[in-house]
């Protein structure tokens, strides 16, 4: 098939390196891409459902599909990701005009789901929305950066936090073999890669399943990422999301003392009172989190630490609110992204009595913003004065400087005679609580 296609991705890393994945195969198809969907034959849209925002957003461009697809009905409109796998048959009621869509672990049939959408067997929508074994991790992928990858490095999640709509729609927790992952960055490395990021709903659970299949001796994560950093020129290793419960002593130890690990860790909190971490189901109280924090700050020197919280909890007391608040402090985060509690179809928690009033959550949501960029303003000024290691990712917003990264993930404007790719030591002059500012 020869025609253009128009993609726009919504979400998470993770639906991000899926949408890579789609812009490879739809490629591969013999389509070209284009930035506007009104010049386009194909519109995808691969989507999120992690709260209702999310769901909110996707409705206004799909309103934009619905109208390309009455100027020019021979138009092809496909919906992946998390919001069709949670709906399915519903979905196709609200959105009549889509011809096909499929589910996070189907994403591999989406040259089948196309082939099928031009041609409808019936003038029914396609629908592929089984858990299959199959695993997309290992789709080719069409990067946005030729010096920065993502590597996936398992699927799904089994945790089932009572608010979370990820389990359901991704499936059960898959890592992928370790060797395979090896012999993957190293192709990367070999194609100009120095930066990768691994992924995984809960990556440092990665290998507990293969262990608890009876491959009594699949690598843990902590040894994944020995055997990445002794990958020959690869520069940084990323990582994320960690879960607290599976952050053990030996991987504090490896982001302390394997050299491409960077000193970064994402450590979701959510809450910090111990009832409503137990009604979320995240199987550690607040002082258990505390304790990896300051595990890893002791052994980590500038480690960033950066977290998720969320406001208004079915049955979350003011109280229980205060007690995040005082989580936070103590933490004291390099940033937070923070969210207002959102119920989800399907969820445990969605059931729950004691569902706190929209204003309320709101509310609170704005004290821990305002604490969280108060303690990120805090963090970033630590650095004026100092160097720190950046890689150029190209230009900044305005185009007026470099756009970079430190270790520690935290962007920087560069000014000076750079070239993107490059890892270089930067004086850093100035901050927000977003970004620092620097010379090289
Ligand atoms: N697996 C990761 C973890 O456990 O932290 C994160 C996955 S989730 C896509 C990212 C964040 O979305 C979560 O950490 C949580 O703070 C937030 N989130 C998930 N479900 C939510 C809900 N129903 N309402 C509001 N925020 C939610
Ligand atoms: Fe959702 Fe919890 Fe799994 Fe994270 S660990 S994806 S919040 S169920």
């Amino acid at each position: 098939m020869t025609g253009r296609y128009y993609l726009r991705s919504f979400g998470c890393q993770m639906n991000e390196h899926d949408a890579e994945r789609i812009r490879a195969l739809l490629e591969a198809e013999g389509l070209e891409r284009v930035d506007e969907p009104d010049d386009a034959h194909v519109l995808v849209y691969n989507t999120c459902t992690v709260r209702k925002s999310a769901d909110d957003r996707l409705a206004g461009h799909l309103g934009t599909a619905a109208r390309l697809k009455r100027e020019d009905p021979t138009r092809v409109v496909l919906v992946t990701g998390c919001l069709p796998q949670a709906e399915q048959a519903d979905f196709f009621a609200r959105f009549p005009f889509v011809d096909g869509a499929l589910g996070p672990q189907n994403l591999y049939r989406l040259p089948e789901l196309l082939r099928a959408a031009v041609e409808p067997a019936g003038g029914s929508p396609a629908g592929f929305f089984e858990d299959g074994p199959r695993f997309s991790g290992s789709l080719a992928s069409r990067r946005e950066r030729p010096y920065q990858a993502w590597v996936q490095v398992m699927s799904g999640c089994t945790n089932f936090c009572s608010y979370c709509i990820v389990p359901y729609v991704r499936g059960p927790e898959r890592s992928r073999d370790a060797a395979e992952l090896q012999r993957e960055v190293g192709e990367l490395v070999a194609d100009g890669v120095v930066e990768v990021t691994l992924l995984g709903q809960n990556v440092n659970a990665y290998g507990l399943d293969r262990r608890r299949g009876g491959e009594a001796a699949a690598p843990s994560f902590t040894q994944l990422l020995a055997r990445l950093d002794s990958v020959d020129g690869l520069r940084r290793i990323r990582f994320m999301t960690s879960h607290p419960k599976d952050l053990t002593d030996d991987l504090v130890a490896a982001v302390a003392e394997l050299p491409t690990v960077c000193e970064h860790v994402h450590l979701p909190a959510q809450a910090g009172s111990d009832r409503v971490l137990r009604a979320m189901g995240r199987g550690y109280t607040a002082d258990e989190y505390l304790d990896r924090v300051r595990a890893l700050r002791a052994a980590v020197p500038d480690v960033n630490i950066t977290t998720d919280l969320m406001a208004g909890f079915p049955g979350e007391t003011e109280d229980d609110f205060e007690r995040t608040m005082d989580l936070v402090r103590a933490a004291r985060f390099d940033a937070a992204f923070t969210f207002v509690y959102s119920p989800r179809r399907g969820t445990r928690a969605a059931d729950l009595p004691g569902q706190v009033p929209p204003d309320v959550r709101r509310e609170r949501v704005e004290r821990l913003i305002e604490l969280t960029q108060e303690q990120a303003l805090a963090s970033r000024q630590t650095w004026v004065g100092r160097h720190a290691e950046v890689l150029i990712e190209g230009a900044s917003r305005d185009g007026a400087l470099h756009r970079g990264r430190t270790r520690q993930n935290v962007t920087v404007n560069v000014a000076g005679p750079v070239e993107p790719g490059a890892i270089v030591a930067v004086e850093i002059t100035a901050a927000t609580s977003t970004t620092l500012r620097g010379t090289v």
